[in-house]
């Protein structure tokens, strides 16, 4: 796999795209905080999955959450001046019933540095339907809510995922195009169809139009720029579901030519896998 040219974004060892034992990670903030700092990173970004309703096997619950945050606020003074440790939060974009007109409204003591805005689910008929969790539940969303029609059901998901950031008001776009996870051989449906290359790009193009939602507790590390951030995200290559990284090339190239600035995470839910691949995918610039 060769290392790809002309990416903008921070350089270094970080990753902002974390999951410790409070949602579905393996490992505590603090053996995750020990693993970037022997492993030299430079900034270590926690990013639980913020709770919602429909998610509860994979969400904290606002009780752990409040632990969640005072652990990784804790380290953040014990690793001072040694590893920059940020407090994120994955928000799933149905994390509350607020539309896209109005968005989500953090309250106004907001702890956050900032977020990651993902879509794991498309809604249908009011049934949310996980496109993270199994072939299987996609198979049964597309046969009892899409009329067996797999395009149907993944230009719902583009569509959803086109309303990402005005929706949540994050400032990370989280793995764009999710809803490959079961598709790494083509099975279900071909990416370099016209008309997936269409509705997956629509999206892009609607999301970098989007206002800046960047968050001052980030803005020093990702740039205060207008344009949105999205991730190169090795997640589902690291738990073997994947051969290549979200988004695919054809889409990480339209992000690139909009000029949106990437990061790249491994959507940690193992402190051995903090840096999967990492260097493999180091920008060149
Ligand atoms: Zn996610
Ligand atoms: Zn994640």
């Amino acid at each position: 796999m060769e290392r790809i040219k002309g990416l903008i974004g921070p350089v270094g060892k970080y990753n902002l795209h974390t999951h410790p034992v409070y949602c579905d990670g393996k490992d505590t903030p603090a053996e995750m905080a020990k693993a970037a700092y022997d492993r030299g990173f430079q900034l270590l970004g926690f990013s639980g999955h913020g709770f919602a309703p429909h998610d509860l096997d994979v969400c904290m619950t606002k009780e752990k959450e409040e632990q969640y945050r005072s652990d990784v606020l804790a380290l953040k003074e014990e690793y001072a001046g040694r590893l920059d440790i940020r407090l994120g939060k994955e928000q799933d974009f149905y994390a509350d019933d607020s539309t896209a007109e109005t968005g989500m409204e953090p309250p106004a003591d907001f702890p956050y540095d900032y977020l990651i805005g993902s879509v794991h689910y498309v809604k249908k008929d009011g049934v949310y339907m996980s496109v993270d969790d199994t072939a299987e539940i996609m198979e049964r969303a597309v046969e009892e809510h899409f009329r067996g029609s797999v395009r149907d059901y993944v230009e719902c998901y583009f569509e959803t995922e086109s309303q990402v950031l005005i929706k949540t008001k994050a400032d990370i776009v989280g793995h764009f195009d999710l809803v490959c996870k079961f598709n790494d051989t083509g099975r279900y449906f071909d990416e370099s169809a016209p008309w997936y290359r269409d509705c997956a790009i629509a999206a892009i193009d609607r999301i970098a139009a989007a206002p800046s939602t960047r968050r001052s507790g980030i803005a020093d590390f990702l740039g205060d720029g207008g344009k949105p951030v999205f991730e190169i995200n090795l997640g589902a290559m690291a738990k073997g579901y994947r051969s290549i990284p979200y988004p695919s090339a054809p889409l990480l190239a339209r992000i690139q030519e909009l000029g949106c600035p990437i990061v790249l995470s491994s959507d940690c839910h193992d402190a051995r896998k903090l840096d999967y691949k990492m260097d493999e995918f180091e920008p060149l610039q």
